[in-house]
């Protein structure tokens, strides 16, 4: 839901736009570590929604249980510790007592929960229940409910738990209980937020939007939660629409663009230098880019397309088509590793044709930069590729005729700055490697056309994939110690543990520290979210000049980076992750010459649909259309588990009425006052640009 920072003022008949920082339990440094969860105002923290729920309605008594059950518990923790076994397997045990009694719990192959599991904790887990010893669980999922020094949550079946997003500092119990004591207040001013009139709204059988707030929040049932899912998503859906009604009613208005002619010249030469020959997928998009840059409008075009469909390629093309006519064109990418990663491509690419690109980065000598900007002012320079750098300074192209803007998601408001600050009317292609169903990207990219690369060019040898139950962890790290021996490089990514960075890197550390060990030959570098974008990009510059071999992290790996030496991809507690983000890993690996593996390990006895899903198929498409079909019963939200921050409630298989509904609704609105000034619709622009503001600013290009 992105920000809703406001200015603070009283209209509306609502204060909650004040910081956050005055309510109950915040103060100063609660607020400052509440701002890295994005949680700037008393809205911000309402709309601070869990992003899944534990049903504890389900819950056994501990003496109940009998081997071959499978339950889900609540205990205490009274010991843990972890256990080697005679297979060099190390378990993390612990035992739980509830009133009725106490039972031990197995995690094979998960030693660095001893970091995250703490005595006197209050614990759910489910799982099946074995005879082993006594009685055994082996959960498949876990959440630490309560810390040993709070009471609260002892007699707790019967309920519903809400897991919140969380951050280091700030673990989900702790905002969980920082929400529930506020709620009743912020819920009684979020009636005076509702923007759908009730007729609108019964319509559509949605609740309004206090109460459905309140049951996200505080569900009696995991059956609640549907509808009032179904009301934000509404929200979101219908607040996409209208900027996107808006942008386009204002790119009719100013678009003029260049209008490039069919000169042919650099980029036949191009294509027929290849050393293969475009996919049909290629071609198409190609086709498409090429008649909206001699149209004299200006071009806004996403190219979506899977990891290795070859978008670099189109992308190149582009540039040449710009260049060939006598413009220059940029290429702007999140970080500057990405951004020498394309320099290094597309110099190559350009060679033969006599185009040699320029990069611009932040960290440039001082000289060196200064005869960059000079050839970027000059026109000398016809193709660039940079970072922010390109626009954070003063960067005068001197005819900027196309802008290809790589990983859009990374990018906010600058981007579109650049279009109007450096290329008055420059074309636009936006490059995404996130494979989204076409009826999601058109809701979250309304304003672009869509060019989407369907297709893997041919004779790839696909990255194997495995999916393995802890016994085969010591079989799948003896392999990767082999790949290392032969020159080889690799991953090892664990997840998400307790909703919380700090464990997360607790437990990374932990393994860095075990795997840094075990493979003392080579050298081991662990990466985190804890660490400056500057340090880790520093590891991974090491990682991808080979100085490094094996790269243990959280899941900060860079989308997009490049090393062709790498080949094994080792992925723990799989099931934690969403399959876009398994998929985007997975990409990491496969990208040159050598046969490349992808072992994603799960906890379980049987691996859960998804993860069978993600080892059947290769292709990102398929595995996103899977995703949504698999997104259960709403009671999974946020980009976690589909990749796109945008829409957290909305399930687009299930939401169809909805998208439709407020398309229409957007349109008509926009048509009959696109300035949104009459009356009804004032709720609408104060919530547009309190809640939207920093998205809306993106469109305010012509
Ligand atoms: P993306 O940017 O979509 O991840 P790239 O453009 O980097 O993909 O392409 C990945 C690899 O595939 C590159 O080595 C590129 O040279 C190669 N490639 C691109 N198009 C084709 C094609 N039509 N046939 C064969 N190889 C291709
Ligand atoms: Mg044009």
């Amino acid at each position: 839901m992105g920000s809703h920072r406001g200015n603070g003022g009283q209209s509306g008949g609502t204060s909650l736009y004040r910081p956050v920082q005055y309510l109950r339990g915040v103060g100063p440094r609660r607020a400052e570590t509440l701002g890295r969860l994005g949680i700037r105002t008393a809205l911000d923290l309402l709309y601070h929604l869990p992003h899944r729920y534990e049903d504890a309605t389900t819950v056994a008594r501990i003496s109940s249980l009998e081997p071959g059950d499978d339950a889900t518990i609540i205990g205490r923790v009274v010991s843990k510790g972890v256990i080697r076994t005679r297979k060099a397997l190390r378990v993390f045990h612990a035992v739980l007592r509830d009133g009725t009694g106490q039972i031990e719990c197995a995690w094979p192959g998960r030693p660095w929960l001893e970091r995250s599991i703490r005595k006197g904790q209050l614990l759910l887990a489910s799982g099946p229940v074995r005879f082993y010893h006594g009685r055994q669980m082996q959960p498949r999922e876990h959440t630490i409910l309560a810390d040993e020094e709070d009471p609260a949550r002892e007699g707790t079946a019967g309920r519903v738990f809400p897991v919140y997003p969380a951050t280091e500092g700030l673990s989900h119990r702790q905002i969980r209980a920082l929400i529930h004591v506020n709620l009743p207040g912020l819920l009684r001013e979020a009636q005076a937020l509702e923007c759908f009139d009730a007729r609108w709204r019964s319509a559509l059988g949605l609740p309004a939007l206090h109460e459905a707030l309140a049951t996200l929040h505080d569900p009696a049932s995991l059956a609640d939660i549907e509808p009032a899912r179904r009301r934000l998503a509404y929200e979101e859906l219908f607040y996409l629409q209208l900027l996107h009604a808006r942008s386009r009613h204002r790119q009719r208005r100013c678009r003029e663009g260049i209008r490039f002619t069919g000169e042919n010249t650099l980029t036949t030469r191009f294509v027929e230098g290849l050393p293969f020959r475009l996919t049909g997928a290629q071609e198409r998009a190609w086709a498409e880019i090429e008649t909206d840059m001699e149209r004299d409008l200006r071009m806004y075009r996403l190219l979506q397309g899977d990891v290795g469909s070859g978008k670099t390629v189109v992308a190149a093309l582009a540039m040449l088509k710009s260049v060939e006519n006598g413009y220059q064109a940029a290429l702007m990418a999140p970080t500057e590793l990405l951004a020498e990663q394309h320099f290094r491509g597309l110099t190559g690419l350009m060679a033969d044709l006599g185009v040699r690109p320029r990069i611009l980065t932040g960290s440039m000598a001082a000289r060196h930069r200064s005869r960059t900007l000079a050839e970027i002012e000059s026109g000398g320079a016809a193709v660039v590729i940079g970072t922010h750098a390109l626009i954070q300074e003063a960067v005068g192209f001197r005819a900027l005729g196309l802008v290809v803007i790589d990983e859009q998601h990374r990018f906010g408001v600058e981007q579109r700055r650049l279009l109007r600050e450096a290329g008055e009317r420059a074309d636009a292609l936006v490059m995404s490697a996130t494979p989204i169903p076409r009826s999601l990207a058109l809701t979250l990219y309304g304003d672009l056309d869509l060019s989407v690369l369907d297709e893997l060019p041919p004779g790839r040898t696909p990255v194997r994939t495995g999916v393995r139950g802890p016994r085969s962890r010591e079989a799948a790290f003896s392999f990767l110690g082999e790949q290392l021996d032969q020159g080889r490089q690799g991953y090892v990514v664990y997840p998400l543990i307790d909703e919380s960075e700090v464990l997360d890197v607790k437990a990374a550390t932990l393994m860095h520290e075990e795997l840094a060990r075990r493979f003392a030959a080579h050298e081991v570098e662990l990466i985190h979210g804890r660490l400056t974008a500057a340090e880790r990009e520093g590891v991974m510059r090491r990682f991808v000049d080979g100085e490094v071999q094996l790269l243990v992290s959280t899941t900060v790996i860079e989308v997009g980076i490049d090393v062709p030496n790498a080949t094994v991809m080792l992925i723990e507690d799989a099931e934690r992750f969403g399959l876009a983000q398994l998929h985007q890993l997975r990409g990491r690996v496969g990208r040159g010459p050598y046969p490349s593996f992808c072992v994603a390990f799960h906890s379980g006895k049987e691996p859960p649909e998804r993860l069978q899903v993600f080892a059947r198929t290769n292709d990102g498409f398929e595995l996103a259309r899977a995703d949504l079909r698999l997104r259960g019963q709403g009671t999974f939200f946020g980009e976690r588990q589909h990749g796109v921050a945008e829409l957290r409630f909305v399930d687009l298989e299930k939401d169809g009425d909805l998208l439709e509904h407020s398309w229409h609704r957007a349109r008509e609105i926009v048509t009959e006052d696109p300035e949104l000034k009459k009356q009804p619709h004032r709720p609408l622009a104060r919530a547009l640009s309190e809640r939207y503001g920093r998205r809306e600013a993106l469109y305010e290009v012509g």
